[in-house]
């Protein structure tokens, strides 16, 4: 059977372009039945209790507009599957960036501390967890329900022991200081329209900040000296105009080997800087 050709026409009413369609379907074809997109284009066939479960989450897809992550419970970051709920934000590729410019920082077995802020899923502390295998990690975020999250992620990737999960409003409940300090605030200015299914289904907390979206990198970059050791690293994703605004912040402050990392796409993603 033509599956592909059969799922696309559930599409028929949406605006998404060919290559995002393409790409839901062989999400959903491969987290529930381990098929990839080649098994398929070779002829695998899909049971049919899986292809009606799979057709009904596509139709709930195309009928809510609620992303395919929140109906699947599931989304991708780093090549490894993530559990997520509606409190958390859907990992994004462009937060591997942050991942890497973290990684590159220190020797792989050095013995260091490292405070994830707003950690959601807990994708970046997981995967800095996995990294550093000397590191003792903090993750942070406000809301329990992503930390529950965030814990049952950390257990099945086996880290839960490295991680210790905090609920703080930034640094409210934070008591040590780090080596690194990560963080993927909520960035987008309120002022700012974004995508219908974002703003309709992904929590509000973890995407929109004041002050043009700059209130979280000023209160981290200032706040931050008091948490940071010899020589740290602070390192932010920022929105795509908001890079230059970031390394402002930061040299106003003292920090030193102030550097941006760009995405795919060519924007600067990361914002990192030392602290002596
Ligand atoms: N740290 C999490 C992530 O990168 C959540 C970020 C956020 O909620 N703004 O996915």
């Amino acid at each position: 059977m033509n599956y592909k050709q059969k799922y696309k026409n559930l599409y028929q009413a949406t605006s998404l372009s060919d290559y995002d369609i393409s790409s839901e379907i062989d999400f959903v074809i491969e987290m529930l039945t381990g098929l990839s997109s080649t098994d398929i284009l070779l002829g695998k066939e899909i049971s049919s209790a899986d292809d009606i479960k799979i057709s009904e989450i596509l139709k709930e897809r195309v009928s809510t507009n609620r992303p395919l992550q929140q109906i699947l419970g599931k989304a991708y970051f780093a090549g490894n599957i993530y559990s997520v709920n509606k409190y958390t934000l859907i990992p994004r590729p462009e937060t591997e960036f942050l991942v890497e410019k973290c990684k590159q920082e220190f020797p792989k077995d050095k013995i260091i501390k490292i405070l994830d802020i707003g950690t959601g899923s807990g994708c970046i502390a997981i995967e800095l967890a996995k990294y550093y295998t000397n590191a003792k990690v903090t993750a942070v975020d406000i809301c329990q329900e992503a930390v529950d999250k965030a814990i049952e992620n950390a257990r099945n990737f086996c880290v839960l022991p490295k991680i210790n999960f905090l609920i703080s409003n930034v640094f409210s409940n934070v008591q040590e200081s780090f080596d690194i300090i990560v963080s993927n605030p909520p960035y987008i200015p309120f002022s700012t329209k974004i995508q219908n299914d974002v703003y309709d289904y992904e929590p509000h907390t973890a995407l929109f900040a004041e002050d043009e979206g700059l209130f979280f990198y000023k209160k981290i970059i200032t706040e931050g000296k008091n948490f940071l050791n010899k020589n740290s690293l602070l390192a932010f994703e920022v929105g795509f105009n908001q890079g230059h605004d970031v390394a402002e912040i930061f040299k106003q402050n003292g920090y030193v080997n102030i550097l941006f990392t760009q995405d795919c796409d060519s924007i600067n993603r990361v914002v990192s800087a030392n602290y002596l």
